[in-house]
């Protein structure tokens, strides 16, 4: 039997374990239904189970039949503060909703899970199985390195890989070696002036006007100072200033968010903002308070590690279901701080249900997304199959 018949017979249990954790679902750093219901459903496998302090992370270690090095595999638990309107009849009502997916992350890795366990002993080596709360925004996947997860099999992990799911073609995995998401990055720039009366602007320094000048010149700092082939997204999504409309007030406020794939446009941009709101700000007898904030890295694939697993899957699943992405996205991942530790893959999963037209279908984060788990046993099949070819028993 392949991995592919065996997640086949697991999916019953998958979809369920998935709608389960769907119509409960749990934000930020602190999972504790979710956790309790991982450790339930990882249960009789014989794992070493850590679990976490700063947060309700799960970390199940399987040993193989014989000694050898370690992979590591993850899912991510947390949902989004969305109110839900998918229509699914196992829709969220708590205000909350496993709107980014990782309701099918924790069963597909629960299913690999499974899947490795009943071939133990084919293989030479660990599996971390690295179950992580707090993905949107939050860090977990920094804290589980902190609390040790890439030692938790003793010997640090040759590989780590993880599925994300999205919407498109049914059953189809991408992914591409080299940068494949975004780091994300804050721009928060405060003008200082000095306030006064609406009617006699001479006698103040608004900072309203050079806020405003801003906002377009970071479009063009973006096009005119980073190269079209290394580029940047910037967008302004905060604005405040003033709370009479006949006063001026003593300062003005923009919020960014920066999307980078390449470090060198993360140092850039540290120094290329801070000259850009200085001199803007000094050009209208103003100042320019700039903070800069890393939240988290570029997802850069391992290009060696990355042709080996798209290889892999290509031979379980076929050439059409495993597709080169031509693109990185510029949405952004913390698995990035795991890659950035260990060389691995991060693949996309498309399964937009068969009556969504993927063309227009709802996104990750929307209120309206919808994801089809009749991919789960693959899912726990192509985990399963990643983690078994860089660890099966040579013959
Ligand atoms: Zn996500």
């Amino acid at each position: 039997m392949t991995f592919i018949e065996e997640g086949a017979a697991l999916l019953p249990e998958l979809v369920a374990l998935r709608r389960e954790l769907h119509l409960a679902p749990e934000v930020g750093l602190e999972l504790p239904n979710t956790q309790a219901r991982i450790i339930a459903a990882l249960a009789g496998l014989d794992l070493e189970i850590t679990l976490g302090k700063k947060l309700s992370s799960v970390v199940a270690v399987l040993r193989g039949g014989q000694d050898g090095p370690t992979v590591l595999l993850r899912g991510d638990m947390d949902a989004l503060p969305v109110t839900e309107l998918s229509g699914v009849d196992f829709a969220s009502t708590n205000g909350s909703m496993h709107a980014c997916g990782h309701d099918l992350h924790v069963s597909g890795l629960v299913g690999a899970a499974k899947l490795l366990a009943a071939h133990r002993d084919e293989l030479a080596g660990n599996v971390i199985f690295m179950f992580q709360p707090g993905e949107e925004g939050d860090g977990g996947a920094g804290l589980m390195i902190e609390e040790g997860v890439l030692q938790a099999a003793g010997d640090r992990p040759i590989a780590a890989y993880g599925i994300h799911v999205a919407p498109g073609a049914s059953g189809v995995f991408t992914s591409r070696g080299g940068p494949l998401m975004a780091g994300a990055n804050e721009l928060r720039i405060t003008v200082h002036g000095s306030g006064g009366h609406g009617s006699q602007p001479h006698t103040a320094m608004d900072p309203v006007p050079a806020l405003a000048e801003m906002v377009t010149a970071l479009q063009n700092m973006a096009t005119r100072r980073f190269s079209v082939f290394d580029p940047i997204v910037v967008t302004v999504t905060q604005l405040a200033a003033g709370s009479a409309i006949n006063v001026i007030p003593d300062t003005a406020r923009l919020g960014a968010t920066v999307r980078t794939l390449s470090q060198e446009s993360v140092d850039k941009l540290i120094t290329a903002t801070k000259e850009l709101a200085d001199g803007i700000a000094a050009a209208h007898g103003c100042t320019a308070e700039v903070r800069f904030d890393v939240n988290y890295p570029v997802t850069v694939n391992d290009v060696e590690r990355t042709r080996e697993a798209m290889d892999g899957l290509r031979s379980l699943f076929g050439d059409t279901r495993v597709v080169e992405a031509d693109n990185p996205l510029m949405g952004s991942e913390d698995f990035s701080l795991v890659l950035n530790e260990i060389p691995g893959t991060f693949l996309f999963l498309l399964c937009s249900p068969a009556d969504v037209d993927p063309a227009t279908a709802a996104w990750n984060h929307s209120p309206r997304v919808l994801f089809d788990d009749a991919v789960l046993g693959d899912q726990a099949a192509a985990l399963a199959q990643l983690a078994f070819n860089r660890l099966a028993v040579k013959p």
